[in-house]
């Protein structure tokens, strides 16, 4: 397959993507295009939609990546999918299991790139965190990814890839027979929160997301997908429209002077045509509420100044605040807030009126808490200039 160029804009992939051996891989494929990929491969028209449903529930319902196994198609018919087709994950290259019981995976995805995901269990309920692209044209400040030079964006397939894996290793496929709804889910949740900027990589992460919701596989509710934004303004209202998910947005200061230095992207969209955007997110995708995700960083966002403004700034969008400590990586320019000046941050906002959590930081003895990822084999840093060119700031 061909690298996808990156472009803020979206990226239309060639219509079945191949692999060198000629074959397709079917995860990541909507509905509509499994049902054209079996046509292409000499499914009769008329059986096409039969088939692509029973592969679809072998594929994302069971885990199966054997066409050998799909005991209700004939077997000649198994012998051509295989021929034409695979059904094939990302490579898991490492897992690391934190002290807190946290999960992290190092996937390679094709070209030799890679990725990490989180698993993060809780009490009641398991959220996996995954990542969008490969890098990220963005620099925010604070952000360890973003020093990480981006090589390309996820195709669905490594997207929904990702959950795939996930699954595998938390050995969470029903059995024959076994409802899905039968013990609690051990994956419960998604986050996209990994690396990357989901909405530079729109009709991947919507197609994904899609899979990932369809009743008759993952089978996700959409109220457990959350999807995180530094404030790709247009892309905003495409969300609530074509993916429906929760929302959250890196918002992380209160005036345009420090947005500016932490998030950059907030040169090209300040916050006032952010919170434009916000306020209408909750109606427009009918979900509850927006998370704005507010990094802790001493001396720079977190005083009880601040805490006043972004009250006053949120007025009227039914919000939570997520505060997060700063997570370390080597190299970092900030230090994590005191913990009082952090307590003092949150009373601010609860008085005001609005759940204000601290995020425990999950994961930190394996470099797998919220802004520590960054792949071993892509270390080079880029340059601003064409972090900036690439962003189109
Ligand atoms: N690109 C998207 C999603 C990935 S980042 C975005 O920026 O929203 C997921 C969250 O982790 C964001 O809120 C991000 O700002 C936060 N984050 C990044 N680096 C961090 C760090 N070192 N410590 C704590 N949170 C961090
Ligand atoms: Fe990219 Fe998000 Fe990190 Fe910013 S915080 S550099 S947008 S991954």
């Amino acid at each position: 397959m061909t690298d996808t160029p990156i472009t803020p804009d979206v990226t239309a992939l060639p219509r079945l993507p191949k692999r060198a051996d000629g074959k397709v891989n079917l995860v990541g494929l909507t509905r509509p295009r499994l049902r054209e990929a079996l046509i292409a491969a000499g499914t009769p028209e008329k059986q096409a939609k039969m088939r692509a449903d029973q592969l679809w529930q072998w594929i994302y319902q069971r885990g199966e990546a054997d066409f050998a196994a799909m005991t209700n198609l004939a077997k000649a018919y198994r012998a051509t999918l295989a021929e034409h087709f695979v059904i094939e994950r990302p490579e898991v290259v490492s897992k690391q299991v934190s002290a807190d019981g946290t999960r992290k995976y190092l996937v390679r995805i094709s070209g030799g790139h890679e990725v990490e995901v989180v698993y993060i269990p809780e009490e009641d309920r398991g959220t996996l965190c995954i990542s969008s692209q490969v890098g990220c044209t963005l620099t925010c400040s604070f952000c360890h990814t973003g020093t990480q030079k981006l090589v390309r964006n996820l195709t669905a397939g490594e997207i929904v890839g990702q959950i795939m894996v996930a699954r595998d290793d938390l050995d969470e496929w029903p059995n024959p027979g076994e409802g899905s709804d039968l013990r609690p889910r051990l994956l419960s949740n998604i986050v996209l929160m990994g690396m990357g900027e989901p909405l530079y990589n729109f009709e991947n992460v919507r197609d994904a997301m899609k899979i990932a919701m369809d009743p008759e596989g993952i089978s996700l509710s959409r109220r457990r997908i959350t999807l995180s934004t530094s404030g790709v303004v247009p892309e905003i209202a495409r969300t609530a429209q074509e993916i429906g998910c929760q929302l959250a947005v890196s918002f992380h200061a209160t005036t345009d002077e420090v947005r500016d230095k932490l998030v950059p992207i907030n040169r090209k969209w300040p916050i006032a045509a952010l919170l434009d955007a916000l306020r209408a997110y909750p109606k427009a995708s009918n979900s509850e509420r927006i998370t704005f995700e507010y990094v802790m960083l001493k001396g720079v966002n977190d005083s009880d100044a601040d805490a006043r403004r972004l009250v006053q700034l949120i007025r009227g969008i039914p919000a939570k605040i997520n505060l997060i400590p700063f997570n370390e990586w080597p190299g970092a320019p900030h230090e994590r807030s005191d913990w009082e000046r952090i307590e003092s941050f949150a009373d601010i906002i609860y008085k005001a009126g609005y759940a204000s959590p601290i995020r425990t930081p999950r994961g930190e003895d394996i470099m797998a808490a919220c802004g520590q990822l960054k792949s071993a084999t892509e270390r080079a840093r880029k340059s601003r200039a064409q972090v900036e060119a690439d962003a189109g700031l």
